[in-house]
């Protein structure tokens, strides 16, 4: 508990910062699924298939998605999570830090779980483009 407590930076007798935290975690692992049209996130911010007038807010995110690579590309990378984690930790509050890791431990929760798919990511790209996971 009291390793939670450091990393999350907030008194031990209140709850509300640990519920916080796991809430910044819950967004950090939807995020990498950004770049799928209908996924949670997409959804949450208006932007998946079919949303705002005229699909027009799906239409932005689906260029966005294919700027990212498509699907399972470049949010599934150590690299973008390394590089969000390092923007995270270089530009958050330090009494905040412990939010930005949670949100990075959500974000690396994501890559584990789909690395338990079929499908796999592509974890060490751009050295190698091989998708790795646990059936492949
Ligand atoms: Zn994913």
């Amino acid at each position: 508990m009291l390793g939670v407590n450091y990393f999350l930076g907030f008194v031990p007798s209140t709850a509300a910062p640990l519920a916080i935290g796991a809430g910044i975690a819950v967004l950090g692992a939807w995020l990498p699924d950004i770049d799928q049209n209908n996924s949670t996130i997409r959804q949450k911010t208006g932007t998946a298939r079919g949303q705002g007038p005229f699909g027009c807010m799906g239409w932005i995110g689906s260029i966005f998605a294919a700027v990212l690579g498509g699907h399972r590309a470049f949010t599934h990378t150590a690299l973008a999570c390394g590089l969000l984690a390092a923007a995270l930790l270089k530009f958050t509050p330090t009494h905040w830090r412990g939010y930005a890791i949670a949100f990075v431990v959500g974000y690396v929760s994501h890559l584990v779980a789909d690395m338990l798919t079929e499908g796999g990511v592509p974890l060490f790209w751009p050295l190698s483009s091989k998708r790795i996971g646990l059936w492949r």
